[in-house]
C-alpha cells in the first residue's frame, strides 16, 4: 500500500525564525522608540527614514525582500511574508528595512523588467535607500480609478521620445520622490509605464496630485514594452497586494496585543474588562481575523513562489485582509474605550492608517466582484464540458 504524504508545513527554517526574532528586536528597540518623533502629516521624514535604515543595515534586517546582488537578505515570498509581517509591528519599521510601499512594489517590477540601464539608474539607489520613488496611476475622473480602462494620460511621439500629459491624484511618497513610474496611454499603443524624474513634473501643492504638463522623456524611460503597462502593472499587482496585507497585519498585531494589555489591568463592575463575555467575543474573533489573515498570505505567497501570477489567490488575501486589520483595530479602539481614540498608544493612528487599505490595490467590491465573476465562469466552463443527460 502506497502512503501519500500531504506536504503542507507550517514550520519555519531556523534561519528565518532566527531573523524574524531579530526584526521583532529591531522593532522594539529601534523603532517603536523612534515613534514619536514621526510626526510629519506627508509621510515619514526623509531624515529620520535614512537614520532608521543605517540601524537597519547594521542590524543586518535591511531588504528582506531585496535580491543578495542588491543589498538584500534574498527571501522569497514566504520568508518575506513572514519579516514583513514583523515589520509592520510599527509604521516605521517598513521604512527602516526598505519594505515600504510603493517603493517595495516598485524595487520588484523593476528587478524583473528594468533594461540595465534603467537598473543601475533608479533600481540600485533605490534599493540601497538613498531615493524614493513612487507610482502614478489613479486620475480624477474621468480618469482611472477602480476602473484602470478608464486611463486618460496621454504620451504622444516627441522627437526620439514622448511627451506625456496628464493629471494623477492620490500618489503616495510623490513629494520628495527622486521619480515615478507613470502610466500612460501611449499614442498608437495603449497603456505603458514611463520612468519620469522628479525634475521633470510639477506639484500644485505638496501631497500626492502630480500633473504631467507635456512632460519631455526618452525612448529608454519606457519601462518593459511600448503598450504593455497594464501586463507589467500585473507583474507588480499580486506581490505588492500580498506585501501589503502582511504589513498591515502586523500592525494589527499590535493593536490586539494593546487591547489585551488594556483589558487586562482596566476593571468596570468589579473584574478585568477580559473578563467580560463581550470584550471576549472581540478578543477571540480578532485572534481569527489575524490567523485567517496569515494564512491567506502565506497561501498566496506559496503560490508566489511556485511561479503562478497568484491572481485569484492575491485577490482573495487582499479582500479578507482588508476587511480582517479593519475590524481588529476597530475592536482593539473599542475595548479601550477613550483611549482607543486618543493619541495616548498607537491605536488612533493606526485605525486612520489601515481605513484606506479598503480602497487602495482595489477597493474590496472589485475583488469581491472579479472572485464572483471568475468562480461563474469556472462552473461554466465546466457544466458546458460536462456529457449531456441521457
Ligand atoms: C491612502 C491611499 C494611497 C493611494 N496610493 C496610490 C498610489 O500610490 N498610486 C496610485 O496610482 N493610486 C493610489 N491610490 C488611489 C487608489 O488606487 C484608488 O483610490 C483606487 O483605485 C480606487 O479608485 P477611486 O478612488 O477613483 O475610486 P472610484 O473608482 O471612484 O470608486 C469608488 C468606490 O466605488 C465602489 N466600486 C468601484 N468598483 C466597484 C465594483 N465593480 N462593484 C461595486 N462597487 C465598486 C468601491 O466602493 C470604490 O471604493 C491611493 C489611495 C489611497 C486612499
Amino acid at each position: 500500500m502506497t502512503t501519500v504524504a500531504a506536504v503542507i508545513d507550517f514550520e519555519l527554517q531556523p534561519e528565518l525564525s532566527e531573523l524574524r526574532d531579530r526584526v521583532a528586536r529591531f522593532v522594539q528597540e529601534v523603532a517603536i522608540p523612534a515613534e514619536p518623533r514621526d510626526v510629519s502629516t506627508h509621510g515619514t521624514d526623509d531624515g529620520l527614514r535614512a537614520e532608521l535604515q543605517e540601524e537597519a543595515k547594521r542590524w543586518g534586517v535591511f531588504g528582506p525582500q531585496l535580491s543578495e546582488e542588491l543589498g538584500g537578505l534574498g527571501l522569497d515570498h514566504r520568508g518575506t511574508a513572514v519579516i514583513l509581517e514583523e515589520s509592520g509591528y510599527s509604521l516605521l519599521g517598513p521604512q527602516a528595512l526598505n519594505c515600504a510601499a510603493p517603493d517595495e512594489g516598485n524595487m520588484h517590477m523593476l528587478d524583473l523588467i528594468a533594461s540595465p540601464a534603467q537598473r543601475e539608474r533608479y533600481l540600485v539607489p533605490l534599493a540601497d535607500g538613498q531615493i524614493r520613488s513612487s507610482f502614478s496611476m489613479t486620475e480624477p475622473a474621468p480618469g482611472a480609478g477602480s476602473d484602470p480602462s478608464m486611463l486618460r494620460t496621454s504620451a504622444r511621439r516627441s522627437g526620439s521620445g514622448w511627451s506625456i500629459s496628464g493629471r494623477k491624484w492620490f500618489i503616495t511618497g510623490a513629494d520628495g520622490a527622486a521619480f515615478t513610474i507613470c502610466m500612460a496611454l501611449a499614442e498608437g499603443a495603449g497603456a505603458t509605464m514611463f520612468l519620469v524624474d522628479a525634475t521633470d513634473r510639477v506639484f500644485p501643492g505638496g501631497h500626492a496630485e502630480v500633473v504631467f504638463e507635456d512632460c519631455e522623456v526618452g525612448e529608454d524611460a519606457v519601462v518593459g514594452g511600448v503598450g504593455e503597462g497594464f501586463h507589467y502593472a500585473q507583474v507588480r499587482l499580486a506581490p505588492a497586494r500580498l506585501t501589503h496585507c502582511e504589513r498591515w497585519l502586523g500592525a494589527a498585531r499590535r493593536a490586539h496585543d494593546f487591547a489585551l494589555d488594556y483589558v487586562s489591568g482596566r476593571e468596570a463592575f468589579g473584574q478585568p474588562l477580559g473578563e467580560l463575555g463581550m470584550v471576549q467575543e472581540k478578543l477571540a474573533r480578532s485572534l481569527i481575523d489575524l490567523e485567517t489573515s496569515r494564512l491567506l498570505i502565506w497561501r498566496c505567497a506559496w503560490a508566489l513562489d511556485r511561479g503562478d501570477s497568484a491572481k485569484h489567490e492575491s485577490s482573495v488575501a487582499k479582500a479578507y485582509v482588508a476587511e480582517a486589520v479593519n475590524r481588529v483595530v476597530d475592536n482593539a479602539v473599542q475595548v479601550c474605550g477613550a483611549t482607543g481614540v486618543s493619541g495616548e498608544g498607537p491605536l488612533a493612528r493606526l485605525i486612520d492608517e489601515v481605513r484606506p487599505f479598503r480602497i487602495y490595490d482595489g477597493p474590496t467590491e472589485t475583488h469581491l466582484w472579479s472572485i464572483a465573476r471568475r468562480q461563474l465562469r469556472a462552473r461554466s466552463a465546466l457544466t458546458a464540458q460536462a456529457p449531456a443527460a441521457s
